[in-house]
């Protein structure tokens, strides 16, 4: 069954950047020191910004993130503290390498989902992406982690890179047992961008070639008996328009205090919300939510500032489609 997923009005979503080290050197990292700090955020204070958001709304789902969030030695009791403020989800993004022991340090009861990063249905397709080795890494964390009876997901960040090798993911996802499969379109931000030649490699890709692809391996992966989930990315000329940053709650939390709204801001200080003296309050303006309410015909404000290369051709003044939100997804079950 396909649906589009409507942006959620009852529960937030709390992206959680706890450090942002990271083992790996992803060609394609959106992670930015300079926007985002270089801290690893100590037990108390994640504790405490975990209780800013469980006290702000009354249903919140946490997902823990890095760079690699393992590394941080307490992230299990992070873990614990997020359940006993009642968070009604947690999940942890991995690049599979699972420090600390982490697999035997929570149980599948605290920890909703891990939630592994491939970029590749082999070595020669992941590794030249993601670094060497990082595929064996990584199916060999899934493999450890199903064994402990732990629910499992799959990210493919798909770029002009990988697009050709996405249909050989689903009977790789299926061997390995993955229960999600996250299909996300590469972010154009990062320190990568600012390369030229990166950005031409690791293009997103065009609209004919994501309507023509996606939507099939997604298809195929249900079959073999997985949720699978994809952005919209496009929307016909019809179809509504919503930003999330005006309908949901997402925060984008990062170790120096930033607190995002939209995804696409997070190169630039643009964050509407900051953490200071662990008290949430409203960044400077002029900030994402000046940006939000600005409605342009070809649909997100943000494409148009630093993604116009998505925007539709202007063929005598009538749009071929618009650009959705990049968190509207579409979602294929079994
Ligand atoms: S695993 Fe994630 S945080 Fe680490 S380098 Fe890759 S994309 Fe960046
Ligand atoms: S991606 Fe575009 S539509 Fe979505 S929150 Fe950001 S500015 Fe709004």
């Amino acid at each position: 069954m396909r649906k589009t997923v409507a942006f959620s009005r009852r529960s937030a979503n709390v992206f959680f950047h706890i450090l942002t080290r990271c083992n790996l050197h992803c060609r394609h990292c959106y992670i930015n020191p300079e926007q985002h700090g270089s801290r690893t955020l100590d037990i108390d204070t994640i504790e405490k910004w975990l209780a800013l958001f469980a006290e702000r709304h009354e249903q919140a789902n946490v997902i823990f993130l890095g760079g690699e969030p393992t590394m941080h030695p307490e992230l299990a009791r992070a873990v614990r503290s997020a359940r006993s403020l009642a968070y009604g989800s947690v999940t942890i993004d991995t690049n599979g390498y699972l420090f600390h022991d982490i697999l035997d340090r929570v149980t599948p009861q605290e920890v909703d989902f891990f939630s592994f990063s491939l970029d590749g249905p082999d070595p020669s397709v992941n590794d030249p992406l993601r670094g060497p080795g990082s595929f064996d890494a990584c199916t060999r964390g899934i493999a450890a982690a199903k064994a402990r009876g732990f629910a499992v997901s799959l990210i493919y960040t798909v770029s002009q890179a990988n697009i050709d090798h996405l249909s050989a993911m689903p009977p790789l996802l299926e061997s390995l047992g993955i229960d999600r499969f996250f299909i996300q379109v590469i972010g154009v931000r990062g320190q990568w961008t600012e390369d030229s030649r990166q950005r031409e490699t690791l293009a997103q890709v065009d609209r004919d070639t994501w309507l023509e692809v996606i939507p099939k391996v997604a298809e195929e992966s249900a079959r073999r008996g997985m949720i699978a989930t994809f952005p919209k990315v496009f929307l016909d000329p019809g179809e509504p328009f919503e930003c999330a940053g005006l309908v949901a709650d997402n925060y984008f939390i990062f170790p120096n205090g930033r607190v995002y709204r939209c995804p696409l801001c997070e190169d630039y200080p643009l964050h509407g919300l900051e953490i200071r003296d662990n008290r949430l309050v409203d960044a400077p303006r002029i900030n994402e939510t000046d940006l939000f309410p600005l409605t342009i015909p070809e649909g997100c404000v943000m494409n148009r500032i630093i993604q116009p290369r998505n925007l539709p051709p202007a063929l005598g003044g009538e749009l071929t489609y618009k650009i959705a939100c990049c968190m509207l997804k579409e979602e294929i079950s079994p």
